[in-house]
This record gives C-alpha cells, structure tokens and sequence, in this order.
C-alpha cells in the first residue's frame, strides 16, 4: 500500500468489556492486537484494568509503567508520551500502574469525567489503525471511560452457566451509554472464548448465544489452549510463543473477522 492510503485510514478504537473476570479479555485484547499488528496494521493496546495483567502479558516489567493509563486519565502528559514499544513490530502499549485503582475516586466531581479517556486518544487516532483498550471485570468509571472513547465493544463470553446474564448487563449498558454518551458505539462482537469441543456445556451456551444474540457473535471461536495461557507468563502473545498453535490460528482468524466488520 502507498504513504498516502495508510495516512487516510481511520482508527478504530475497539473496548474488549465484559463485566466478569477470568472470561478471557485481558488474553483476546493481547492476541487481537499481536494479530492485527502482524497483520501490518499500527495497534495500541491501552491497558485500563489496574491490575495490568495485559501490560504483564505483552512483557511490560512493573518498574517501566510510570504513567501509563492512569496519566492519560489524569490528562498529566500527551498520550504519545506514554506509548511504550513491544517486542511485536507495529504495537505499541499504554500500560497500567497501581494508581490507576484510584483514578476512579480522583475523578469522582470532575466534571466530563467520562469522557477523559476518549479526549486524551484522539490524539492518537491519525498515526494509528487500531486502539484496544482492555477493561476491567465491573462496569465501573474505567470502564465507562472505555465504551465512550470506542467505536465498537469486543464481549468475550466464556462457555459457562450464567454467562448469557451477565452479557445481558453488559448490553444494556451499552445501549445506555449510545443514548447519554457516545450514540455511534456498536458491537462489534461476542467471542466464544475457551471453548471446548468435548464439553457439551460449551455447545450449549454457545448455541443459546447464538439464537439470543444472532450475528452479534462471531463465527470464529477460541479454544481452550494451554499455549495461550502459557504465552502470558512468557510476556507475549501465542502468535510469537507458539505460531503454530491452534490458539495462534484462532486469534488470526479473530482478528480478520474483526477486520472485516470494522472495515
Ligand atoms: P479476564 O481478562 O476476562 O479476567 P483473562 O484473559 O485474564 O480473563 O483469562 C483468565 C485466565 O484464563 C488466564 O489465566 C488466561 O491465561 C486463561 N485463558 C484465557 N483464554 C484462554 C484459552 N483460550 N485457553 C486457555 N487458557 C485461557
Ligand atoms: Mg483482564
């Protein structure tokens, strides 16, 4: 592609939410982001869940993440500033520190203090094609800050009892934050995440998605794969640990379907 053509794409800023911890978020904004970048596209990945398991897992050491989301919250330096490489060519991360737990207390009588986030990126938007913003597991100012600086939320749902309810949540929030905050947010997808073939559980709820949420979820499914999970405690993602794993696989495909519905 020419100079031009990659200056004139636009940048999509996609939250990956879902209220409840240990579905798979922090694992898919890594691998979603590692994927697109492989794929040439220019990624950042912000990591606004104070427990910064995705700044862990793209290698980040607690010592290099001063600043990070929480200055960005705090409007304390240009995002640019913040922007740390990765060993992956074409992403970048903001990473979190601990102080992000307090931002949400810091701002509580700012006012527009929803709003923070997406402010503080759109400086961002024209040298990049893509920001995933990795959220934590409530649906807290964080969070909110996520859905109204993004263009379409990422849901991973993980195949178990009471999955579909909590989705339901996370719905509605999203139609209320559209209505008050940010009228273009969309879905830009449910993932099936660790997803196992031989459990008939998996089957079942991934039916019951699809019947509740039709083409909201997407066709590509994220197996249980011990090489992701792996990946992490390496500091990467499972494209560079593993390429030939079928998690890797997966997240490629993942992230063309994703490509195709933010295009
Ligand atoms: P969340 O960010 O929603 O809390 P994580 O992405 O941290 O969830 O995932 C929870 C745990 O499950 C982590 O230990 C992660 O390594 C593991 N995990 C996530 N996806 C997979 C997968 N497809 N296969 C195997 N383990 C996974
Ligand atoms: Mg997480």
């Amino acid at each position: 592609m020419s100079k031009t053509n990659k200056t004139t794409r636009k940048c999509f800023v996609l939250a990956v939410a879902n209220q409840k911890g240990g579905v798979g978020k922090t694992t898919t904004a890594i691998n979603v982001a590692a994927a697109l970048a492989e794929d040439g596209k220019r990624v950042i990945l912000v990591d606004m869940d104070p427990q910064g398991n995705a700044s862990t897992g793209l290698g980040v050491g607690y010592d290099a993440r001063q600043g990070g989301s929480y200055s960005l919250l705090m409007q304390e330096k240009p995002a640019i500033e913040l922007l740390q490489p990765t060993e992956i060519e074409n992403l970048s991360v903001i990473a979190a520190n601990t102080e992000l737990v307090g931002a949400e207390i810091e701002l509580v009588d700012e006012e527009g203090r929803e709003n923070r986030l997406r402010t503080a990126l759109a400086t961002l938007a024209e040298n990049h094609d893509y920001i995933i913003i990795d959220c934590p597991p409530s649906l807290s100012l964080l969070t909110l800050n996520a859905l109204v600086a993004a263009n379409g939320v990422l849901a991973p749902l993980q195949c178990e009892f009471f999955a579909l309810e909590g989705l339901g949540h996370l719905v509605k929030t999203i139609d209320r934050v559209k209505k008050k905050l940010n009228p273009s947010l969309a879905i830009t997808g449910i993932v099936l995440t660790m997803y196992d073939r031989r459990n008939n559980l998996s089957e079942l709820v991934g039916a019951d998605a699809r019947s509740f949420f039709g083409d909201d979820v997407l066709e590509t499914v994220i197996p249980r794969n011990i090489r992701i999970s792996e990946a992490q405690s390496y500091g990467q993602p499972v494209m560079s640990y593993d390429p030939r794993a079928s998690g890797a696989a997966s997240y490629r495909a993942l992230a063309a379907e994703i490509k195709r519905r933010t295009a």
